[in-house]
């Protein structure tokens, strides 16, 4: 999760909302970090968790990503929970709950859902209040530079320290 926060770091020089990703490789060995990028390049696919199972495919040559676990700053959303269930994944680790657009818990447990074909292991809180300090941090700097005070983005991740784990 040390990794995946420091891949959220890196989000705010591209205008990005801060959320990190990394992905574990059955050996322990890291196989892709990356962080969102939904900004930097105008695309809505370009989620942390898309950018490293993509990567990882891509490095592996092959879409099964079996025995990996992806560690994300913020709970998955349906498209990349969904991206994860496709790619086989071992396991998810978050660390901030999304009550708004989580679907690892929060709005759907898309990875554990007994009507697909594939489920994963779940761990939710892993360094919960660093993950949502990060974006804590990011939208009261957002707010305190409109003139307004009002803030300037409308998806507010919403960070709810009483979520899962
Ligand atoms: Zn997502």
């Amino acid at each position: 999760m040390e990794a995946a926060l420091a891949e959220a770091a890196r989000a705010p020089a591209h205008g990005d909302v801060p959320v990190g990703a990394v992905l574990v490789g059955p050996d322990g060995q890291l196989a892709a970090a990356d962080h969102n990028r939904r900004e930097e390049l105008q695309d809505p696919t370009a989620h942390a968790e898309m950018l490293v199972l993509s990567a990882a495919a891509r490095r592996a040559g092959m879409w099964r990503l079996e025995g990996h676990t992806l560690v994300v700053t913020l709970e998955s959303c349906a498209m990349c929970a969904g991206a994860a269930v496709a790619a086989r994944l071992e396991r998810i680790v978050y660390g901030a709950a999304d009550l708004k657009a989580g679907a690892a818990w929060s709005l759907y447990n898309i990875p554990q859902d007994r009507r697909l074909n594939h489920r994963m292991e779940l761990v939710a809180g892993v360094l919960e209040r660093e993950c949502a300090s990060v974006l804590a941090d990011f939208f009261g700097r957002l707010r305190s530079r409109s003139p307004d005070g009002a803030g300037g983005v409308d998806e507010r991740p919403v960070l709810d320290q009483a979520g899962p784990g």
